[in-house]
């Protein structure tokens, strides 16, 4: 099985009637390309950039972000890469940083709330990114984005950050993609509203998960209570596909939850975009999708939405995918 896997690196993700999704990568430092493009990933979906700040006593400067982000952007050879901007806070801490100490980290000073606070963070690293987008195809993403107004005030800085590189005459892409990871609830609920203001969305079923169903995801005690097939979870997850296309701008998934085999069929059949995962899942879930008609996919999807208990949903797809080769 494991040759057979191998063998589905160059073949498109497409199921037998024609429906063609992307599979990406996760990345957390720019080592993790050669895995990425060894599974066969068309781009990265997911870059995770807080390795840059952490493990150190200094914030990273300008251009050794740079560095890294168009060291990925080269070796991606022209596929799309997401860079998410700075997710610290919660449990991750900066101890050169002095960061408040908080009741609830999770609910607190964190990621893009943090970098709105720290605008000198936060456009250090949008320099470097757009820097970076001049050597690849770079898309930007904000994390935590709770509302529009986060939205449209990190854009602002973006804005600022692009009026100084045109100042000193630095090339980026001017045509950059800028998205938003949607892992809060209210971000879910009022999708319909920010897909109007970004170019794409990328669903974070982990923290989805944990602010919709209120379950620390770190937290033993509780992780029963931490279920991606919730029906909860699986209607956001169509309520911000749906509002993405009806804007005409696609769906991304970045969380666990994409490169989990038994939701592959269940988000292939909610018209998911994008899949981007561990990249050793990638031939796996590649294979379901090249083995699922799509008009199969749509049926079932439709089918589980109906389904109250989240156990029985997992059942049901156990089943469904048992006769996958
Ligand atoms: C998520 O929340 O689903 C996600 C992909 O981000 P992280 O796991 O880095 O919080
Ligand atoms: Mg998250």
């Amino acid at each position: 099985k494991v040759e057979k896997l191998k063998k589905l690196k160059d073949l498109p993700a497409i199921t037998p009637d024609g429906k063609k999704v992307m599979l990406a990568a996760n990345i957390g430092t720019p080592k993790d390309v050669k895995s990425a493009l060894a599974n066969g990933a068309e781009g990265v979906g997911l870059f995770r950039t807080e390795f840059l700040y952490m493990d150190r006593t200094t914030l990273p400067t300008e251009e050794e972000q740079f560095e890294a982000y168009k060291e990925v952007a080269e070796k991606m050879e022209g596929r799309p890469v997401t860079i998410r901007t700075l997710d610290i806070g919660g449990d991750k801490e900066l101890p050169y940083l002095d960061m408040p100490k908080e009741m609830n980290p999770f609910l607190g000073y964190r990621a893009i709330r943090l970098c709105l606070d720290r605008t000198d963070i936060f456009k250090t690293q949008l320099r470097a990114i757009l820097r970076a987008s001049a050597y690849g195809n770079i898309h930007i993403m904000y994390p935590m984005i709770s509302s529009v107004e986060d939205v449209r005030k990190a854009n602002t800085v973006l804005n600022e950050v692009k009026a100084e590189l045109d100042k000193e005459g630095i090339k980026y892409d001017k045509n950059i993609k800028v998205g938003i990871m949607v892992e809060i609830p209210s971000a879910a609920i009022t999708a319909d509203i920010l897909a109007k203001e970004v170019d794409f969305f990328s669903i974070g079923t982990n923290d989805l998960c944990q602010y919709t169903l209120a379950v620390d995801r770190m937290n033993e005690h509780v992780k029963d209570y931490y279920q991606p097939f919730n029906p909860a979870i699986l209607r956001l997850i169509k309520l911000v596909i749906d509002a993405a296309h009806k804007e005409g701008k696609f769906a991304a998934m970045c969380g666990e939850m994409a490169g989990d085999p038994l939701a592959t069929v269940i988000l292939l059949g909610l018209g998911l975009d994008e899949f981007s995962m561990s990249a050793t899942s990638i031939p796996t879930v590649k294979n379901i999708i090249r083995n699922v008609e799509y008009e199969r996919a749509k049926e079932i999807a439709e089918r589980v939405l109906n389904i109250a208990e989240a156990e029985k949903i997992q059942k049901m797809m156990e089943d469904i995918i048992k006769d996958i080769e």
